[in-house]
């Protein structure tokens, strides 16, 4: 009931919640936690970061929060005096999910319980507990959106008879971030039916997830690739329909590539090809409302910072967290287990009803583009 409680302290919008914390108990009073993210360069990693520390403090703790700016020797290190520093838990956005085995088993031996955030680190027996969104689910809502947005489905996926044959080019996210690999595996078997009665092809036949991923989910990699796909196969005249992008940073690199090569024109309505995206990040919510952009995913990074906070007090109170999914993730030694959140697609026409009503964005910002 105590975790309850603070839940939904976190979750509200802060108001007088801080009060019934006081009141909640010794099991989540005191000790520092450390949080270590990414980067700051995207967007969602800065609200994830500011909204976990938020609901830590709330419960009581201090927070040692810490981005890396995409560098892997940054991370460790981060990490490594987080646990010399006697941390009483870490939740932790791995850069590169491979790389953290050592940290981990410096973190058991001091008995400090690991959460995995967003990410799953991999290789590792010392990961306790993984809170994510359904990555699969997130790939297939990417496909569906691409589908639908060039007419072979309606917004639920229901084939509609269109036969194309549509043109395509697919990005996969970094081959390092266990995520990647589920996006792509949702998407391309949601895409597979339509490569296999020929209403999608890709020209380039750049169709391995190795030839698609995008190191570091780079942007100027991703308008790169792009850059030189149109080159090497888009300058006899064909035409390219839609790009299947996985995060909102590649998507804008690819939209810079396409409008910059005259392909299509500056909007979809006049013929630039659809971009998918992922996370609502407000330059990209810009180019949707605009027409610039197709779509994006929207994960509400404050619902996942409060499974975070939920974990490390269920930790500290000497209990297990409560998963819903202990069968998905694997991480090469072990299947994690996990609490997994539901993710929604932002679309031109209900930008208002995810992104403004929940209080995710304001108007301004969107029309601002920041
Ligand atoms: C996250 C995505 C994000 C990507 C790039 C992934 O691990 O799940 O939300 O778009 O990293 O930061």
């Amino acid at each position: 009931a105590a975790l309850a409680l603070t839940l939904t302290a976190c979750a509200g919008d802060g108001a007088g919640s801080s009060n019934e914390n006081a009141t909640d108990g010794e099991a989540t009073e005191g000790g520092t936690i450390g949080v270590a993210m990414p980067t700051e360069t995207s967007e969602r990693w800065i609200a994830d970061g500011n909204a976990v520390q938020a609901g830590l403090e709330e419960a009581g703790y201090d927070v040692d929060l810490q981005f890396a700016g995409d560098d892997i020797p940054v991370q460790t290190q981060q990490i490594d005096a987080m646990i010399t520093g006697g941390v009483e838990a870490l939740i932790i956005a791995a850069i590169d999910g491979t790389a953290l085995t050592s940290q981990l088993d410096a973190a058991a031996a001091a008995g400090i319980p690991v959460i995995s955030y967003d990410r799953l680190i991999r290789d590792s027996e010392n990961v306790d507990f993984y809170v994510s969104f359904d990555n699969y689910k997130v790939g297939v809502a990417q496909a569906t959106a691409l589908l639908y947005g060039l007419g072979l489905t309606d917004e639920a996926g229901e084939p509609t008879g269109e036969e194309g044959p549509f043109n395509i080019e697919l990005f996969a996210g970094s081959p390092d971030d266990n995520n990647a690999n589920f996006f792509w595996d949702g998407a391309m078997d949601t895409l597979q039916p339509f490569f296999d009665d020929g209403s999608l092809v890709v020209p380039s036949g750049q169709t391995a997830f190795d030839q698609a991923a995008t190191l570091r989910w780079e942007q100027e990699r991703a308008q790169k690739r792009m850059e030189d796909l149109l080159t090497s196969t888009y300058t006899g005249g064909e035409e390219l329909h839609g790009v299947l992008a996985p995060y909102d940073g590649l998507s804008r690199g690819i939209i810079t590539a396409l409008q910059g090569a005259g392909m299509g024109g500056d909007t979809i309505e006049d013929g630039l090809p659809v971009v998918t995206g992922q996370d609502a990040e407000i330059a990209s919510v810009k180019y949707i409302q605009d027409g610039v952009q197709q779509s994006t995913i929207f994960k509400d990074t404050r619902k996942l910072a409060d499974q975070a906070v939920i974990a490390a007090q269920a930790y500290l109170a000497g209990e297990e967290p409560e998963a819903n999914d202990t069968e998905t993730y694997d991480n090469g030694v072990k299947t994690v287990p996990s609490y997994l959140l539901e993710v929604d697609t932002v679309y031109a026409d209900n930008i208002t009803e995810l992104l403004v009503d929940s209080g995710y964005w304001t108007q301004d910002q969107i029309d601002a583009g920041q």
